[in-house]
């Protein structure tokens, strides 16, 4: 069960929008694509442990701070026993380890992963023992869940699972018996208290109102879509969504890029590139939100 689930980070979500919206540099571009691929592997690694059948609980995604330092955390299980910690990673290519130096076989080198999780994997045990007050063995996994990924010079001692042993690795879990108690729940619920929401903003490229393109995008297709009597509608991929939800859709989208802008029916109604009248964004945020003032100071709140 997924105690916390798994939610697009705000950062993924922000250049998302960016990459529609204006030209990103070749560097901020390959940014946004490390950050989308290495959500996708998340998320795959997350339908391999939905086949987990012992009573346990899925905590993913989590930010969390021990003694001034902020660490992440991919995926943790809590089984009766154990819990096991997860690193996923979603490399693809040919990869080599020589002396604790890893590198693509190109010769470029990159971090190596396994000092990022005996880091999380440390301050993890440290917080556990000084701010929850328990002693509970913790297993942590280096997983790597894309088909096309090789690692040269790996050993077994190494806590790897390669993608042909995620099967077996699930396997096994689901042969031994757990049963969760009140007290794992306990556990659970306190650290999904100690998750922080991070602030990705200062890593974002700059961008303003003005020079973004407006319009109504396309959820399944990222196209932008058209106005039709009542609803939008994307000539792409043929996807029809209500003005309503189109409309939330895209005073969300708002909220991430501008936190600090007031949202009014004209800074709205501009940011749909003006694909909907005023009247129909006045009536949506009318619905969902509450309005502060009147006539043209007016703006909504949650
Ligand atoms: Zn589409």
């Amino acid at each position: 069960m997924f105690l916390k689930p798994r939610n697009v980070p705000l950062e993924l979500k922000a250049l998302r929008s960016l990459d529609l919206r204006m030209r990103l540099s070749p560097e901020d571009k390959q940014h946004y694509l490390n950050l989308e691929k290495g959500f996708d592997g998340e998320v795959a690694f997350d339908l391999w442990l939905v086949e987990l059948k012992p009573k346990c609980l899925i905590l993913a995604d989590l930010l969390l701070e021990q003694n001034y330092s902020t660490f992440q955390i991919d995926t943790l299980v809590l089984f009766k026993e154990t819990i096991h910690l997860f690193k996923v990673k979603n490399f693809a290519g040919d990869f080599d380890i020589k002396d604790d130096k890893w590198s693509l076989l190109s010769g470029e080198e990159i971090k190596n992963p396994l000092h990022q999780l005996n880091r999380s994997e440390a301050l993890f045990k440290q917080l556990l023992r000084k701010h929850l007050k328990i002693s509970f063995p913790v297993k942590a996994h280096l997983v790597f869940v894309n088909p096309h990924f090789t690692l040269y010079n790996a050993s077994p001692e190494m806590p790897i699972i390669f993608p042909s042993q995620i099967n077996r690795f699930i396997q096994k879990l689901n042969g031994r018996p757990s049963n969760i108690t009140q007290k794992h729940l306990q556990i659970g619920k306190q650290l999904v208290a100690r998750h922080q929401t991070d602030s990705p903003f200062s890593r974002l490229p700059d961008y303003n109102f003005s020079q973004l393109q407006k319009g109504i995008s396309c959820v399944q297709c990222a196209s932008w879509m058209n106005a039709e009597e009542r609803k939008m509608v994307c000539h792409v991929c043929s996807r029809i969504e209500d003005n309503e939800t189109a409309i939330m859709r895209h005073v969300e989208e708002f909220k991430i890029l501008f936190p600090n802008q007031k949202i009014a029916t004209n800074t709205i109604l501009d940011w749909c590139g003006g694909a909907v009248s005023s009247k129909k964004v006045q009536r949506v945020l009318a619905k969902n939100f509450n309005r502060v003032n009147h006539g043209k100071a007016s703006y909504y709140v949650d």
